[in-house]
């Protein structure tokens, strides 16, 4: 009957860490995945930025705060929109 009990406890035991090899080796996977798609969206060095309503790239962007507090830059095609929304701008 002890023998029993100590394969029981053995088993758990490997079990056990088992699971948290697994999860080890999931947390190091993912931070290679996170450095992987930081390396990829490394800031380049041209000084364009995105407009925050069409997407596209903008040499010259106007800032405003928008309603979540949030600061958002926008292009000369879409600041008319900015400003329809009455945004303050910065
Ligand atoms: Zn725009």
């Amino acid at each position: 009957m002890i023998w029993l009990l100590m394969g029981a406890a053995l088993f758990i035991l490997l079990w056990i860490s088992y699971k948290g090899f697994i999860k080890m080796k999931d947390k190091r996977e993912a931070s290679k995945v996170i450095q992987m798609s930081l390396h990829r969206h490394k800031p380049s060095k041209e000084d364009k930025q995105t407009c925050s309503f069409c997407r596209k790239k903008s040499k010259k962007l106007s800032f405003y705060a928008a309603e979540n507090g949030k600061v958002i830059g926008v292009c000369d095609v879409c600041r008319p929109q900015a400003e329809r929304r009455a945004l303050p701008r910065l």
